[in-house]
């Protein structure tokens, strides 16, 4: 995991970036908010901990900035005692969370795989198609069913995505030829029925409902009985 840690005072810094490496995480440490900003053009990082007081831009209006190009990274912003109302405004200019110092270092590691933690729970959840007891990992490309795991071939994966993200919607041959095949539907021949039959052999055998239904003369159907 890799952070930008951006702090002025090199005592504070030094606290956290040790800490962290201690936990395996990679910290790279800029001092000011312009440095920051262009460390962070330049470099990917998984979170951002960001002081307020800087010797040029706030940290609140580093985080603005960041913001306005980048709405996912964890931000952390770490505040002074005596100035608790940069915390309101802290949080108004997108920061996730904020930390009051002087503070423990066990505290900012809490607060750090949090955030962390729901950042993962995000992506997670993009990456999943679901439908009745139907789910499509669209990342790893792998199918479950009820629990079950289904193994399909590209075509039939790129088949039931089309379903998947159209649900109780008719799909026609002429759409699903375009979409899975990338071709013109040619009347001749029935293989998009016989690739739906496929589909349906491995994600209806053994369970106990039919999920793609034929619409006559029309095409396909995704849907509940
Ligand atoms: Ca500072």
């Amino acid at each position: 995991m890799k952070v930008l840690l951006v702090e002025d005072e090199p005592k504070v810094a030094a606290f956290i970036s040790k800490g962290l490496e201690e936990c395996d995480y990679q910290v790279t440490i800029a001092r000011d908010g312009l440095s920051a900003k262009r460390v962070f053009d330049t470099n990917s990082f998984d979170l951002l901990i960001l002081d307020v007081m800087l010797p040029d831009i706030s940290g609140i209006e580093l985080c603005r900035i960041i913001r306005k190009s980048n709405t996912e990274i964890p931000l952390l912003m770490l505040t002074a005692l005596d100035n608790v109302d940069s915390k309101v405004t802290g949080l108004q200019a997108g920061a996730d969370d904020y930390l009051v110092k002087p503070f423990h270092f066990n505290e900012l590691l809490a607060r750090m795989e949090a955030l962390l933690r729901r950042a993962r729970k995000d992506t997670d959840q993009l990456q999943i198609l679901a439908f009745a007891d139907l789910k499509l990992n669209t990342w790893d490309k792998t199918a479950e069913r009820a629990g079950v795991q289904i193994s399909l071939t590209a075509k039939e994966y790129s088949l039931l995505e089309l379903f998947m993200l159209h649900p109780n919607k008719t799909l026609s041959r002429e759409y699903i030829a375009e979409k899975v095949w990338g071709i013109g539907f040619d009347t001749g021949t029935n293989f998009i029925d016989v690739y739906v039959n496929y589909l349906r052999k491995k994600i209806e055998k053994g369970f106990n409902s039919k999920l793609i239904f034929t619409i006559i003369n029309m095409g396909y159907i995704l849907k509940e009985q």
